[in-house]
């Protein structure tokens, strides 16, 4: 069996110290790919020096909108180079939260479409953060990522309605954990429309331990697997079957076959 954890954060302190048992127990576990995703510009080098040291494991480069705040244009020139290192394999994440608003909405605006503009120079996929800010993402992908090539919206809490506006522009949705929470009702919602050739899997650890793990503090890839689980239940289908369809979109997503 294969799967492939596509949004995990193995340079986050939380995990960087113990990456070769934390990458062993997921193997263990049936969940033998990982992307390691960058949020600035050191969590960004530690992805791609992660990716360089282990097989199977790729890099996305981007800016978290809470670091936003934080850019300058040597900045964004770095990333793009970083972005053309072998094991990258997209951009993000980048994106907007209008939750935290640790960056002002429009700087966050800005260094969205700027990180959209690299995507598509380089044709990369692009990895969404969006909280609270749906509209607005939609908007700025309108204006801005008419060169992107793929996008998903990562460890996505929103509405089926939404859900389904996203697989009408043609882009991928990618579910954490959360959809196992109880009162994740509305998540499970736009679960359920979302066809295999759209969907996709992740931890986002070390954060959102699924059920029934919950209780684990520090997430991990290796758990990635009851939520693989429970989305097979979900839908009714097969796990081993489920596991073969997400895991051929994930790697058709990040091109992974011609790394
Ligand atoms: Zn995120
Ligand atoms: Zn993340």
């Amino acid at each position: 069996m294969e799967l492939i954890d596509t949004h995990c954060h193995l340079g986050f302190e939380q995990l960087a110290d113990d990456v070769e048992a934390v990458v062993a127990r997921s193997i263990e576990a049936g969940v033998t790919g990982w992307i390691t995703v960058g949020t600035d510009i050191q969590q960004n080098l530690k992805a791609v020096e992660l990716a360089d040291k282990f097989e199977n494991m790729y890099a996305a480069v981007g800016i978290h909108p809470h670091d936003a705040k934080d850019v300058n244009s040597k900045m964004l020139t770095e990333l793009r180079e970083l972005a053309q290192s072998p094991k990258v394999v997209a951009i993000g994440e980048t994106g907007l939260d209008f939750h935290y608003n640790f960056s002002e909405k429009s700087v966050q605006r800005r260094v969205f479409a700027a990180q959209l503009k690299i995507a598509a120079e380089l044709n990369l996929p692009v990895i969404i953060h969006s909280r609270e800010a749906f509209d607005d993402t939609i908007d700025i992908l309108e204006r801005h990522g008419a060169g992107v090539r793929k996008v998903v919206f990562h460890c996505f809490g929103g509405s089926a309605q939404q859900a389904k506006l996203i697989l009408d522009k043609g882009f991928y949705i990618s579910f954490t954990g959360v959809v196992t929470f109880k009162n994740a009702q509305t998540t499970r919602q736009a679960a359920e429309i979302v066809p295999l050739d759209r969907l996709m899997l992740e931890t986002d650890c070390p954060y959102m331990s699924p059920e029934p793990m919950r209780k684990q503090k520090i997430n991990e890839p290796a758990l990635m697997i009851h939520t693989a689980r429970y989305l097979a239940d979900l839908k009714k289908m097969d796990f081993t079957a489920f596991c073969r369809d997400i895991t051929v979109t994930s790697k058709a997503f990040f091109s992974l076959q011609e790394k």
